[in-house]
């Protein structure tokens, strides 16, 4: 088994969430990206949701903090909520939302948006989940079980280093092709 980081590419991360857009059956109403990881990979999926059902799905910010960035390591305090709209903000026409971040670790993260976006958001709206990278480990958090859930790619548990991350991206971009995922 492969250890150390794993470098995706901006190419790499793009082709695997146009490859899972063939599994939505419908555009969501919104995409709640988990800011900063799920930006990115909301704004693309947005380019290509627009391209198959021809409309554009506005997304709405959330800023929720498990890890130090520097540490790679969970923090003490757990997740933290620096970002989330009040409960008017989110709109009356929401039927179907879409929670996308870029990667489900211990899932701690997904089960906190999940929660406090199910308080926020009449009964009867659809809540799903979008990650890019599921790491294929044991979760400590949890989703309820009719909660659709889309992942573009079930990887090992390795630290995953993302282009957006990168101070080099020329380096970056290197690294990715000498390990195959540029
Ligand atoms: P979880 O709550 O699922 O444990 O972690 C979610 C957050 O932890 C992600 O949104 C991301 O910010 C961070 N994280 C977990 N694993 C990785 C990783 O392998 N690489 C990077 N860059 N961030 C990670």
């Amino acid at each position: 088994m492969a250890t150390g980081k794993q470098h995706y590419s901006y190419n790499h991360i793009h082709n695997l969430i146009a490859h899972s857009v063939p599994e939505f059956a419908h555009a969501p109403d919104v995409l709640v990206a988990i800011s900063g990881g799920g930006l990115i990979p909301a704004r693309i999926l947005r380019t290509l949701l627009k391209k198959r059902f021809g409309v554009t799905v506005p997304i709405r910010v959330v800023g929720l903090q498990l890890y130090d960035d520097d540490a790679e390591e969970i923090s003490a305090e757990g997740v933290k909520r620096t970002q989330w709209p009040s409960a008017h903000e989110w709109g009356l026409s929401i039927k179907n939302a879409l929670i996308v971040d870029e990667v489900d670790d211990t899932r701690t993260t997904l089960q906190y948006a999940y929660e406090h976006l199910r308080k926020d958001l009449a009964q009867d709206v659809t809540i799903s989940v979008f990650v890019v990278h599921d790491k294929k480990k044991k979760k400590r958090g949890e989703l309820p079980s009719d909660v659709r859930y889309i992942a573009a790619a079930h990887v090992d548990d390795l630290w995953i280093a993302y282009p957006w991350d990168a101070i080099d991206i020329d380096d970056h971009e290197k690294r990715a092709a000498e390990q195959g995922l540029a």
